[in-house]
């Protein structure tokens, strides 16, 4: 396996300029082996932080600008600092280069609200190698779908619950996979409590009906998704209709194809919704991983 590289970041505040080092100077490599952590960071002790994780492909983090946005409006809806973009794009790229170019990777990057009574932003970031061999991409999933008990307007009613932020506090997320694991599947898929279809607890929900790919709105309460942003202009490009739409959760199985997709799983078909079969389609799931893997390339 290969050893995580680690970035610990100076954050500067919004739209300041870069040091006289430039932004790089603010970029530290850390050893693995020694502490980067204070065990009084609100990131550890509480979850209190965000984060995205960005694919990596020959050295090259993958839809920066759209991940950098979204952890832009993660911050603003826990009233952390304003993140500084052209700092952060800069330590996106350092880190991507540390990756081998002939592997698949991944770059977490994490921003808490710093150590307890400081006030100060604590910001790193992780490259990894990808070692799962992908043959979900080839061989598809098996997904129930399991309450999220947030009904669809819950990001209105109760914002304060922070649905669409992607925030530290994945503990839930991971409780509902090892929940897909006694159930003898491989992940899930969110329902609101109202009976919508929402996500799955790392990636989004795509389903094709005819020439039609639908996802959920972001409005009930999900994350919007990198990789259904990219693969919504596929989709459009080459023909077909893609939209937003409330998906009751009754037709997700009378879908033509369901993907759950994400920036370093890229897009893995669904063949079984709790123990019914769905419909794959291979050579379209061949279209969606090569278009992810080729976009802004
Ligand atoms: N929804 C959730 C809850 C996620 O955690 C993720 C990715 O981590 C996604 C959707 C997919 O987002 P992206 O395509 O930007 O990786």
């Amino acid at each position: 396996m290969s050893e995580p590289v680690v970035y610990m970041i100076d954050p500067l505040p919004a739209h300041s300029a870069a040091p006289l080092g430039g932004f790089e100077s603010t970029v530290h490599r850390a050893s693995t082996a020694a502490p980067t952590l204070t065990v009084t960071d609100l990131g550890a002790s509480r979850g209190d932080g965000v984060f995205e994780t960005f694919g990596v492909l020959a050295g090259h983090a993958q839809a920066v600008d759209a991940h950098l946005d979204r952890l832009a409006n993660s911050a603003a809806l826990l009233d952390l600092p304003e993140p500084n973009l052209a700092q952060w794009r800069v330590a996106v790229a350092i880190a991507a280069d540390a990756l081998p170019d002939d592997r698949q990777g991944g770059i977490k990057l994490v921003l808490t609200r710093g150590v307890e009574g400081t006030g100060v932003p604590t910001a790193w970031i992780v490259a990894t190698v990808t070692e799962r061999d992908f043959a979900e991409r080839q061989d598809g999933i098996r997904v129930v779908t399991l309450d999220r008990g947030y009904s669809s307007d819950v990001a209105r009613r109760a914002p304060w619950l922070l649905a669409g932020a992607k925030t530290l506090s994945y503990a839930v997320n991971m409780a509902a996979l090892r929940e897909a694991a006694r159930r003898d599947a491989d992940d899930v898929i969110f329902v609101s409590s109202d009976g919508f279809v929402m996500e799955a607890p790392t990636s989004t929900v795509i389903m094709r009906h005819g020439d039609v790919f639908t996802t959920p709105r972001t409005d009930i309460g999900i994350l919007p998704g990198t990789s259904q942003l990219s693969l919504f202009e596929f989709y459009r490009g080459a023909g077909f209709r893609a939209e937003e739409a409330l998906v009751p959760a009754e037709e997700l199985v009378h879908a033509d194809g369901i993907w759950l997709v994400s920036s370093v799983r890229l897009a893995a078909p669904v063949i079984d919704i709790d123990g019914s079969r769905i419909a794959h389609d291979a050579d379209m799931t061949n279209r969606m991983n090569a278009a992810l893997m080729a976009r802004d390339a």
